[in-house]
């Protein structure tokens, strides 16, 4: 060959390569045919990944409720697997969860899809990692995914075959967050805080309205972060990832929360409180959020958008690397500096912004094809586009005072377990001591006739508080509420906050009495009590002549004398948490 000629070919080679290599994908993803795969399957190609890719490696990271591990796939573009060293390499972290619900598994497919093409680098997809890295539970709820069957989403015909909701404790583990009834959220709670992410994302699949969207998104919930992470979600994240979806086949629209029956009425930003995926995120100053693909949509569609939001996503993350990272340093500080901190929120019902929805039109009389008679549901040959409300504030309902420490007793080992969990840093009293603190009385709650979850959960509590002298105990927990973990020291340790350990059956031992009297046998101790207090028996008295109901009823005499008396146990519903201010 002339050399000329050579150097002709060179150029137009070169010319016609790609700027970036590209391996073959090594992966045998079915979703096209409406299969996603089974649990072996999808550990199988994450192993296959980490064989013929030195940049990434699959983790066991603790058990789940079949026993079998939590897996953790990392991708670094560096040999690099340690979370402290990639952190003080000044990089951020990407969570992405999926199969929290194993019905929804539009994200295990998606999540298998990037990894390989992040790896073999297709479309220069692996730029990302420059900045950031990629970790992904391929799927969380092991033991739902294990219970498959085609009859475990009643409204979702594609994929033909997906797992069960409930995981092998049959638990929703989008409630287990905090409460961490399931090994899988202990060994989640383990894996966050050792990798701190920066963004995290769970994927879910709703079935919760009809429109023309295949995917939804919950943000961060912005009125749930300290005013710096606020202002960067609502300023930055939100327009940036909607118009990076934009450019995408698939538009992205806020999650369809009904204010209404009729979207076209308005809807508002979902809030998700701790026990939930993005809530429990939230508390630890991490961009915390789920998409929700859309059930009725072809499992192809549904796939194809997960795998571009996650794109868009991870895009987003590594171009604002240093924001994010900075804003978090900056919000946790804010949060440490905190005089208030709000335990519950209320929709903001005048603040909104106009949107643009694609819907259908809703039928308030569509007749049933089963037995013709009238329903509701949505009209597909309507379909509309419209300028929506879309209500997008929460406004604190009610402020908790930070205090300067929890005092924890220390015989509340489930608490104190979780408490370690989320990585809250604490002491123990050095000997016995009586310590001066604010304790809160429960004064109302409702509890649930029904069972959630494995819990009755407690629902409108009220409290007030008093100052007492109490006795702890050496080895009690001395928890010092100005630190990282502030957030979710209140959420969870403020009896009345939304998600409380109170709330969830944690603290149940103090709501009934220990101790009561007897009618006859308390009458000596009453005759003498009321006789070692002259102001208190002539307050008695006084009620017994101005009360004939109470002058006849010997019982609810004796309850009166005891319940004013020191016999009357202070520990009734007394939240043991005492609070220094
Ligand atoms: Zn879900």
């Amino acid at each position: 060959m002339k050399p000329i000629v050579f150097l002709a070919m060179f150029i137009s080679m070169l010319l016609i390569q790609p700027v970036f290599s590209q391996n073959k994908s090594l992966l045998n993803l079915k979703w096209e045919q409406n299969y996603t795969p089974t649990y072996d399957e999808v550990i199988e190609m994450y192993q296959l990944l980490d064989k013929n890719y030195k940049n990434a490696t699959l983790l066991e990271k603790g058990k789940t409720d079949t026993g079998k591990p939590l897996h953790l796939f990392v991708i670094n573009n560096k040999e690099e697997f340690d979370p402290v060293k990639i952190k003080s390499s000044g990089k951020s972290i990407l969570l992405i969860n999926n199969g929290i619900h194993p019905g929804e598994p539009a994200g295990i497919d998606a999540s298998l899809w990037f990894a390989d093409d992040i790896l073999r680098n297709k479309d220069g997809l692996s730029k990302i990692l420059d900045n950031t890295v990629i970790i992904i539970i391929p799927v969380y709820s092991i033991g739902g995914h294990l219970n498959r069957s085609a009859y475990n989403r009643s409204g979702q015909t594609t994929p033909y075959e997906t797992g069960f909701r409930g995981n092998a404790k049959n638990l929703d583990l989008n409630r287990d967050f905090t409460k961490c009834d399931s090994e899988n959220a202990k060994s989640f709670s383990k894996i966050f805080m050792e990798w701190d992410p920066d963004m995290f994302l769970d994927t879910h699949t709703t079935n919760g309205s009809d429109h023309q969207y295949s995917i939804t998104l919950i943000p961060p919930e912005p009125d749930l972060f300290p005013p710096i992470m606020e202002n960067f979600i609502r300023e930055k994240f939100i327009p940036e990832i909607y118009s990076k979806m934009e450019q995408g086949e698939y538009d992205l629209i806020p999650y369809v929360s009904f204010m209404f029956r009729d979207p076209k009425l308005g809807i508002n930003m979902t809030q998700e409180g701790p026990r939930y995926s993005s809530g429990f995120a939230s508390m630890f100053h991490s961009y915390g959020m789920m998409t929700e693909s859309h059930i009725y949509k072809p499992y192809p569609d549904r796939v194809k958008s997960c795998y571009q939001f996650i794109v868009s996503l991870a895009e987003f993350t590594s171009e604002n690397s240093k924001k994010i990272i900075e804003s978090r340093k900056k919000g946790i500080q804010e949060s440490i500096n905190m005089d208030v901190c709000p335990i519950a929120y209320e929709l903001d019902t005048s603040k909104y912004q106009m949107i643009e929805f694609k819907g259908y039109e809703t039928d308030n009389e569509q007749v049933s094809p089963l037995n013709g008679l009238k329903r509701f549901g949505y009209d597909r040959s309507k379909p509309y586009a419209e300028k929506i409300k879309y209500f997008d504030t929460w406004d604190p309902s009610e402020m908790a005072q930070v205090p300067e420490y929890y005092i924890l007793p220390q015989g509340y080992t489930d608490v104190i377990e979780r408490l370690e969990l989320a990585g809250v840093k604490y002491d123990r009293l050095e000997k016995d001591t009586i310590i001066k603190v604010t304790v809160d009385y429960i004064d109302e709650f409702s509890t649930s006739q029904q069972p959630g979850n494995g819990h009755y959960f407690h629902n409108k509590v009220s409290t007030h508080s008093n100052v007492q002298d109490i006795q702890y105990y050496k080895d009690d927990l001395v928890i010092p509420v100005r630190q990282e973990k502030i957030r979710y020291l209140i959420e969870m340790l403020e009896p009345k906050a939304r998600d409380s350990f109170f709330r969830w059956n944690f603290f149940d031992n103090i709501l009934d009495q220990r101790e009561y009297f007897s009618p006859y046998g308390f009458e000596e101790n009453a005759i003498k009590y009321l006789e070692e207090h002259p102001e208190f028996k002539k307050e008695f008295e006084g009620k017994r002549k101005s009360d004939s109901d109470f002058a006849n009823n010997h019982r609810a005499q004796m309850s009166y004398i005891y319940n004013n008396s020191e016999w009357f146990e202070k520990t009734w519903k007394r939240y043991p948490v005492g609070k220094i201010f």
